[in-house]
């Protein structure tokens, strides 16, 4: 998430320990400066735990120069979207047209002007704000305001991965409305949506642990992720959601189950003991949608649950 309250980190790398410190002073006040003597020290800060938001780089440096400290960033995932602005005071057109090539996002010649500079990196940082709001945006369902599919897809194979990994249960969860079709016959679709959304609230607010998940899959369709969570406690978390949909007391008369909108839950719980296993999530996904196919069967408003051990 982006915390507007933080001040944005931005990482001053130069050779020279005066340069350093003119850019610091300049810059302090507004963001919280991080400095770096070498290339090589530039790239531990960017790789380590918490990344700068912004580079201010030299190019002449002794050991790694800059052009090589921007390749370094440009081919590392977790880096390569963070802009770099050359300081240098190389100022041909020619070492300006190959700093940009390499990916930078602006090119300031010293001597500069400090209040240009300082324009220029508020520019830069509020792009990247607005880029990573927009990426948020991507994996939101736009009428629940929950994750999207997407965004479920990413979670699955990640929490997956870390349970076979880490041998830890690992629990699933489809939750379909149930005659839901009829209440938008009826209520009609602008109800239809509305009702979605409570409903996604009340899964929400069902989730207790911070790694729990919920997504709208699609339609009338949620999935929940329960990572470390055994069969048992996947139940309770379960018919918990169950029970909060009921009791949003939405009037469905022409439910055949309940005088309210009740969903369907089918549950799997897979206990990892082999951390070989080859199993893959679309099979996880698969049983979910077999056991909901039997809560649906079986009346409805309901949860069925299995338990896979591997
Ligand atoms: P069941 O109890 O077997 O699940 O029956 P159902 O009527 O819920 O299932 P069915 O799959 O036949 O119908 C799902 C309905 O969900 C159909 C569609 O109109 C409605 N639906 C899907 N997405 C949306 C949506 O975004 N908004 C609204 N209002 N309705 C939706
Ligand atoms: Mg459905
Ligand atoms: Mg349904």
């Amino acid at each position: 998430m982006i915390n507007q309250h933080d001040k944005a980190r931005i990482l001053i790398v130069d050779d020279e320990k005066m340069n350093l410190k003119v850019l610091a002073d300049l810059l302090k006040d507004d963001y919280a400066p991080i400095l770096a003597i070498s290339g090589e020290q530039a790239l531990h800060h960017a790789f380590g735990d918490s990344p700068p938001d912004l580079v201010l780089l030299d190019v002449v440096m002794p050991q790694m120069g800059g052009y090589e400290v921007i390749k370094n960033l440009k081919n590392n995932d977790k880096t390569k979207n963070i802009p770099v602005i050359f300081v240098t005071a190389l100022s041909s057109v020619e070492d300006e047209e190959y700093g940009l090539k390499l990916g930078a996002v602006d090119y300031i010649t010293k001597p500069y002007s400090p209040p240009i500079i300082k324009i220029r990196i508020r520019n830069h940082l509020r792009l990247v704000h607005q880029y990573k709001l927009l990426d948020q945006l991507a994996y939101l369902d736009g009428l629940t305001e929950i994750p999207n599919r997407r965004r479920f897809d990413m979670v699955l194979e990640t929490e997956w991965a870390r349970s076979v990994r880490n041998n830890t249960p690992f629990s699933l969860a489809m939750v379909d409305v149930d005659f839901f079709k009829q209440y938008n016959d009826h209520y009609g679709h602008a109800m239809g949506d509305l009702t979605l959304q409570k409903i996604a609230k009340a899964l929400k607010r069902g989730l207790n642990r911070p790694g729990d998940f919920v997504a709208r899959y699609g339609g009338e369709e949620f999935v929940i992720v329960l990572p470390e969570t055994d069969a048992a406690a996947a139940q309770v978390v379960a018919e918990r959601l169950r029970q909060n949909v009921v009791d949003c007391n939405i009037p469905h008369q022409y439910s055949q189950v309940a005088k309210h909108v009740s969903v369907s839950i089918g549950l799997v719980t897979i206990m990892n003991t082999d951390h070989t296993t080859t199993r893959q999530s679309e099979t996880i996904l698969k049983t979910a949608d077999q056991n909901l196919y039997l809560a649906k069967e079986n009346g409805r408003n309901q949860m069925v649950s299995s338990l896979i051990r591997q």
